[in-house]
């Protein structure tokens, strides 16, 4: 018997987290060096430790114990609002009416948009390659979760499937989300190009202009790995939009700051009306205060101390050798997954590369066998290269490329 009511298709543990967990048991049994821990999108050293920035958690270590046990503000510290404006629009800040609210992490700025953006079996559409969360959310409050095609042959994004799947969700709906998680898709590394990204704002004012009410809402998670600051220039487009186009940015510090269990983050509204803005700031601060009350202060704090002048270089110097950790074991994958004429998906930058194959679990359980751990999907098979080194990288492609006939 069970009291919990069950929603279909998500009960059960999170897969990435099981996973590890198998990870932690292997390593306990056989020994660290035994094992090859591709799973969860945390980077790691070459010896397997997670990294935690030194920039970042110097700062912890000598922060005031009173500061760092005080609530922060329900919305967030104003300074710290305002530098992740500065950090995430860099000088491609749009032309519109902004506000920020402080969330755990981006899971946070997600789950509120969706909350919010969307009413009880109102689509929400997503591309085909997703971070599993989305869904669970959706499933979790009741919004009807759907996908279409991510990419082209030519593996761009696929602005038909887009359209097609938009003009279905709001067909007999008055509002839709549409999340997109780009720079950097987990878990693909595919980043939208301006000219996708015009594309996708013509497709939603084809709508809008019909009295639609659409929201998208970008997972920027990895947008620090995805290039050196030409992937913040598609912020800008989003200037004197619709005031029934709304976009909502989920920022988050635990990937470019390896902050991953400090859970700090951001919701950025953006809206071209001043109404919709402030209704966006009471619905966001309304949500975190029913759900996880205040965001973690310290974090907030670090943010707007690393991003100062003259603190900003020493942070950008450990930022740029992590970009390179990942560029190296990338570029191995490649060459490795090339030599056993494995098909990959390009690699486009970023912390994963990703097998297609539609023999993920079978292919997946049986690597665990020999102590290799990755994530099955539908669609194939996540390799986390942030958590993996380069020689770990050589043996789990052989391996893979065994499995799979290759
Ligand atoms: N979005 C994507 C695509 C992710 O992969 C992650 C974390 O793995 C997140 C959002 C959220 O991360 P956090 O809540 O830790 O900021």
């Amino acid at each position: 018997m069970t009291m919990t009511i069950k929603k279909s298709g998500n009960s059960g543990p999170d897969l990435a987290f099981s996973i590890n967990a198998k990870v932690k048991a292997a390593q306990a049994k056989f020994g660290k060096e035994n094992v090859i821990n591709a799973v969860l999108g945390t980077l790691a050293n070459d010896e397997g430790n997670i990294i935690a920035l030194d920039s970042f958690y110097k700062r912890l270590e000598t922060m005031d114990r009173g500061l760092i046990a005080s609530y922060a503000p329900i919305e967030g510290e104003k300074a710290f609002r305002e530098t992740v404006l500065d950090l995430l629009f860099d000088d491609s800040r749009p032309d519109a009416y902004m506000e920020v609210v402080s969330t755990p992490g981006g899971t946070g700025a997600i789950r509120n948009g969706i909350f919010s953006y969307a009413d009880i079996g109102d689509p929400v559409i997503c591309h085909d390659y997703f971070w599993q969360p989305y869904q669970k959310m959706c499933i979790e409050f009741d919004r009807d979760f759907r996908t279409y095609n991510f990419f082209t042959k030519n593996f761009k994004f696929d602005l038909e499937a887009y359209k097609a799947c938009q003009d279905q969700a709001l067909k007999d709906h008055d509002r839709m989300v549409s999340i997109i998680n780009s720079p950097g898709n987990n878990p693909t590394g595919y980043s939208l190009s301006d000219e996708e990204w015009d594309r996708v704002l013509e497709i939603s004012n084809e709508a809008v202009a019909k009295g639609k009410k659409i929201t998208l809402i970008i997972d920027v998670a990895y947008i620090e790995f995805a290039g050196n600051g030409e992937q913040k220039k598609f912020f800008k487009k989003f200037s004197k939009l619709p005031e029934n186009l709304m976009v909502l940015v989920a920022f988050s510090m635990s990937k470019a700051y390896t902050a991953y269990g400090l859970r700090s983050g951001a919701v950025v509204g953006i809206s071209s009306s001043k109404e919709v803005i402030d209704d966006f700031k009471e619905a966001m601060a309304t949500s975190a205060r029913c759900n996880w009350s205040n965001g973690v202060h310290a974090p907030q704090l670090i943010l707007v101390d690393l991003a100062k002048d003259e603190n900003k270089g020493e942070y950008d110097k450990e930022l740029a050798s992590l970009k390179a950790m990942l560029k190296e074991r990338a570029d191995v994958f490649v060459k490795k997954a090339a030599e056993h004429k494995i098909d990959i998906i390009p690699y486009f930058g970023g912390f994963f590369a990703f097998v297609p194959t539609d023999r993920a679990f079978e292919i997946t359980k049986k690597l665990e066998k020999e102590n290799i751990f990755t994530i099955p999907s539908a669609k194939g098979i996540r390799i986390a290269l942030c958590a993996t080194n380069k020689k770990d990288v050589v043996k789990l492609v052989e391996r893979l490329a065994f499995y799979m006939d290759k």
